[in-house]
């Protein structure tokens, strides 16, 4: 996954859709407690292995997916959340998942 390296800044602040794709794409994986412990708990799902979602959304997605988004925790999101870039294949699949157009490459 991801929202991404430069999520919400265009094109992803009108996008979201990698936030909202899938309950198992916002994970912890390489971050370490101190990291982990900036994250606010409410945002972080029982088995503390990610984010904690409603339904497939990562509960921390403000605004509607294709108009307006932005992450509540963009600052301290995890690091699989700045890897994803627009135009990368996960954000192919998930924007093609919410009837969005593929972007190119960044
Ligand atoms: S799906 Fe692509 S364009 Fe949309 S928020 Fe994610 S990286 Fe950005
Ligand atoms: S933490 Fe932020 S960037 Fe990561 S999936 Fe949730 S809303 Fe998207």
């Amino acid at each position: 996954m991801q929202p991404c390296q430069s999520p919400f800044q265009p094109p992803c602040q009108s996008c979201g859709a990698c936030c909202a794709y899938s309950r198992d794409w916002p994970r912890f994986t390489i971050e370490d407690d101190a990291t982990l412990a900036l994250i606010p708990a409410p945002f972080i799902n029982e088995t503390q292995s990610g984010m904690r979602c409603d339904g497939e959304r990562c509960s921390a997605l403000l605004g509607r997916v294709g108009e307006a988004t932005s992450c509540g925790i963009y600052a301290v999101r995890p690091d699989v959340c700045r890897t994803c870039m627009p135009g990368d294949p996960e954000c192919a699949l998930a924007r093609q998942h919410f009837g969005l157009p593929a972007l190119p490459q960044a």
